[in-house]
């Protein structure tokens, strides 16, 4: 295992919660940047995020009246390598499998490449394909990593391909990077459906985005709510919200815009959550890994809400 030792473990966990084998909630650092195709930074992601989520102890969630706090284990970072995406693939799967056992998971990121074993894990758990919400500037659907078979950019593809994902609920938000119109339109043509940040201009509140909301709760109706898959590539917000990434790209959403997204879909059938792509060299002032770490603690407390409804209504 020397090989697999790695060079950057972070200290402290979210929340300040330490690991709790039985609680509901799993969350779980993945340092991982090897696959990137411009910045490389996000192996130190989880590292960020974990400190930026200590400003959201003191309280409840304003929205959900809720907190994670007795409810969430942080299980550290993962043991990966940081030397190829096929031996830290290799080596996550095991780790992932044993986690969701356990919790509802929240993964961070390191780069997108996380994604695709995460999906694996994840088809093996529930048996099947699952439903997917995916925040990103970027398609993550070319078919190659300039001449490599896998990247932080190819995973939706390899994901599509490898029947991981149901097509028809399989929805992208924000995107917007340059990209060959086969890349860029694959979603759509698969069935599923991109919303790109152009479209999404000036939707910001819940009623501006109440059709956006309706057509993403009416595709997840259709397939039988299936489980659904929350996939949160930090570049989807526009660099000033969140300028420490990897490859930014002007014209991106705003923090509301993805909180007012996360908030009104809460009831749906999540079955976990990544955020990646945080890269804390490039970041100023912490606005990176404050927006991460928020997007996530409203993704928890968004589900304690819904199961405390759950519970009283079977009470
Ligand atoms: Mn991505
Ligand atoms: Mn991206």
């Amino acid at each position: 295992m020397a090989q697999h030792d790695f060079a950057y473990r972070s200290s402290g966990s979210y929340l300040n919660v330490g690991r709790r084998d039985d609680a509901p909630y799993g969350l779980a650092g993945l340092t991982f940047d090897g696959a990137v195709t411009n910045r490389p930074g996000a192996r130190f992601g989880p590292q960020a995020i974990r400190l930026a989520s200590q400003m959201l102890c003191d309280a409840t969630h304003p929205h959900f009246d809720t907190t994670p706090l007795d409810l969430l284990s942080d299980a550290g970072d993962l043991a990966l390598p940081n030397t190829g995406i096929e031996a830290m693939r290799a080596a996550l799967m095991p780790q992932a499998a044993e986690l969701l056992r356990r919790h509802h998971m929240v993964w961070l990121g390191g780069d997108h490449s996380v994604t695709l074993p995460l999906l694996r894990a994840l088809n093996q758990l529930h048996g099947g394909p699952v439903a997917m919400v995916h925040f990103d500037a970027h398609c993550d659907t070319w078919t190659s990593h300039f001449g490599e078979p896998s990247g932080h950019g190819t995973w939706v593809y390899e994901a599509m391909q490898e029947g991981l994902l149901l097509p028809r609920a399989s929805v992208q938000i924000g995107i917007r990077s340059s990209g060959e119109r086969a890349a860029r339109e694959y979603v759509n043509e698969m069935g599923g459906r991109v919303y790109t940040a152009r479209e999404l201009r000036g939707l910001e509140s819940p009623a501006q985005l109440a059709p956006v909301l309706g057509e993403i709760r009416a595709r997840m109706a259709a397939a039988g709510n299936p489980p659904l898959y929350l996939t949160l590539d930090i570049d989807c917000l526009d660099p000033a919200f969140a300028p420490g990434t990897g490859t930014p790209e002007p014209g991106g959403l705003s923090s509301n815009q993805v909180l007012s997204i996360i908030e009104e879909l809460a009831d749906l059938n999540w079955c976990g959550m990544d955020c990646v792509e945080v890269a804390p060299p490039y970041d100023h002032a912490e606005l990176t890994s404050n927006a991460a770490s928020t997007f996530v603690w409203t993704y928890l407390c968004g589900q304690i809400a819904k199961r405390g409804r759950q519970s009283a209504t079977a009470a």
